[in-house]
């Protein structure tokens, strides 16, 4: 049977949805027997793939590089799903939004430095005007709320889209 192409991606949130992902445990070896992980944070690959069947993106669309790996993701991925809350409402990245990106990267980088003060020229990706959720820069397939999504959540939609169904989603409310 052919293995299903799974790539996840960390835009602008905490990593602690993929944590949730790492704590289905031993549910791990399972999922390995009928999807390939072939890009993410977990694997050893720099260049998002072609021909992906299912990818979880964690996180808001915050800068423009988030934005050009949104839209390459699209282009190279059957269905696209928004991990977690940051990815499906802009969650905690977008409390940014109402003081602006000026006023964000003067407190971030003058006021808050102790040591050299300055804006960074190089090497940090520009800011959006906003951090927004996922659909509203792609079509986005599947919603997945929780902050993080529970391990249960998480396990039942990507065995339910490896075996090509859409899941039903019920949302975890689990904090902390
Ligand atoms: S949804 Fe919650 S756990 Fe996931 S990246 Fe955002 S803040 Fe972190």
């Amino acid at each position: 049977m052919k293995k299903v192409r799974l790539a996840t991606v960390w835009l602008d949130g905490c990593a602690g949805c993929h944590m949730s992902l790492l704590d289905i445990d031993e549910a791990l070896i399972d999922l390995a027997q009928i999807a390939d992980i072939v890009y993410g944070p977990l694997v050893d690959i720099k260049e998002f793939p072609h021909d992906v069947d299912v990818t979880l993106v964690e996180g808001a669309v915050s800068s423009t590089e988030d934005l050009e790996k949104a839209q390459v993701i699209r282009e190279r991925s059957k269905l696209v799903v928004a991990f977690g809350d940051c990815a499906v409402t802009s969650n905690v990245p977008s409390m940014r939004n109402q003081y602006g990106v000026a006023a964000v990267m003067k407190r971030a980088y003058q006021e808050n430095a102790t040591l050299q003060p300055q804006m960074p020229t190089q090497g940090v990706p520009a800011l959006l005007p906003v951090a927004r959720p996922l659909h509203n820069v792609i079509a986005v397939d599947l919603h997945i709320p929780g902050c993080p999504p529970s391990p249960e959540v998480i396990l039942n939609c990507v065995s339910e889209l490896c075996a090509g169904r859409m899941p039903k989603i019920t949302p975890s409310f689990r904090f902390g």
